[in-house]
């Protein structure tokens, strides 16, 4: 079967994978996370008119006809509200406090003086009916939606949760993701290591792209290529994960076991290879009881943007968020692409006014991860083209 394209990748992906389940969390664990709920507005926003300056309160009619005012009483912000009992009279108030009965009107501290309890304006303050007064339900009605399932929870939706009363949000269950990285060459960080053999990090990096990406429910395992073992913790993965991404054993090799055992275990592929450099032996397919896997190539560098390119956004996805807003960035220096394969090609990204310009890292071979030490992330180059200008436009995704 030929490779396929990127965008009948994306398009194959996107078909294959439904938000999930929902969970009932406590606000403090919500950061970050989709809410799966409407939010109504508890009561009118604001709650009532709210004083927006520190100052006095009074009557706007009697601002026509005099400049001086004895002050009644103080209300602090939290005070039960008072009441002006003379129009002749003023309240002193501060921020935050809800506007006495009897006033329509606040003047800021800064535009009057105080002596021996009178407060006297200054002659050019002009007072306004109903100035530096935020009126109730001005923002929002009581029981308006004020959010929409689907949003994901950053500093506004916390804040806009906590004023609606809710201590505890539907969200999209966090997502449950196992890095499983095969192969017999490989050994732990800190394991006495033969001439023969390598350190394994692809299962590191891509663990930290999906932490970046705010995931969190993420473990790594390592297994030799032995086919009797792999399928043993595949299986047991697919049972206690949303998500498996196997790293190596993808491509066509005699121990590249890992498309054969997804197949006895009944993972439906939905495809094997796309037309992309680095990264043509991706695998995707997911299972009867919708647990979704990606079989990423072992090349540090293809796994990591392959991971980047389709993991990220399926995972973003299968959450119920919708695609992350695209950056498109200019290149910095010409390259020249012969295969006709889409290029993802490792950039340095700097950003003015102008927007962002990207300085392209050429690796040597898709092995080459000690290449991509600063860089910010890859631009994708169009299948079709071979040469691509300095100053040409195009979409960066970042680690
Ligand atoms: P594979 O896809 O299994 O054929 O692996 C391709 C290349 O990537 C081989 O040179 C592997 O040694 C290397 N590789 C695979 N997995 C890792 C890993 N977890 N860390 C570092 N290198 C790896
Ligand atoms: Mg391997």
């Amino acid at each position: 079967m030929s490779p396929i394209q990127v965008t009948q990748a994306d398009a194959i992906i996107a078909e294959h994978i439904a938000p999930r389940e929902s969970d009932s969390v406590a606000l403090d664990d919500a950061v970050g996370m989709v809410l799966r709920q409407q939010v109504f507005a508890e009561r009118d926003q604001p709650p009532f008119h709210r004083v927006t300056m520190d100052g006095i309160a009074l009557a706007f009619d009697g601002t026509r006809t005099q400049e001086e005012f004895m002050v009644q009483s103080v209300q602090h912000a939290g005070d039960p509200k008072h009441t002006l009992k003379d129009p002749q009279h003023c309240i002193e108030i501060m921020t935050g406090a809800q506007l006495p009965d009897g006033c329509d009107c606040v003047i800021p501290i800064e535009v009057y003086q105080k002596k021996e309890g009178k407060i006297r304006l200054n002659s050019d303050y002009e007072p306004r009916l109903m100035g530096n007064i935020h009126p109730k339900g001005s923002d929002r009605k009581k029981d308006e939606a004020l959010l929409q399932p689907g949003i994901q929870i950053n500093a506004p939706e916390m804040a806009i949760l906590a004023s609606a009363g809710l201590p505890q949000v539907n969200v999209s269950k966090d997502l449950s993701i196992a890095i499983l990285s095969t192969g017999t060459e490989l050994v732990e960080v800190d394991a006495p290591i033969e001439n023969y053999q390598i350190r394994r990090s692809n299962d590191r990096a891509l663990a930290t792209s999906l932490q970046k990406a705010g995931f969190r429910r993420i473990t790594r395992h390592h297994l030799l290529d032995d086919p009797v073992q792999l399928e043993e913790k595949i299986s047991s993965l697919l049972d206690s994960n949303d998500f498996l991404i196997v790293s190596g054993g993808v491509s066509k090799g005699v121990k590249d076991f890992v498309p054969g055992i997804l197949a006895n275990l009944g993972v439906v592929k939905h495809f094997h290879r796309v037309a992309q450099r680095p990264g043509k032996p991706l695998w995707f397919g997911t299972t009867t009881n919708n647990k979704t896997v990606f079989g990423l190539p072992g090349n540090p560098v293809s796994s990591l943007v392959c991971l980047v390119r389709y993991v990220i956004p399926a995972c973003r996805r299968s959450l119920g968020l919708g695609a992350a807003p695209e950056t498109w960035v200019t290149l910095m220096d010409s390259v020249q692409f012969e295969p006709s394969l889409a290029w993802f090609l490792p950039v340095t990204l700097t950003g003015d006014e102008q927007g962002f310009r990207a300085k392209p890292r050429i690796t040597n071979t898709s092995g080459d991860f000690v290449s991509l030490a600063g860089t910010h992330g890859f631009v994708e180059l169009e299948a079709t083209t071979n040469h691509f200008p300095a100053g040409h436009r195009a979409r960066f995704f970042g680690w």
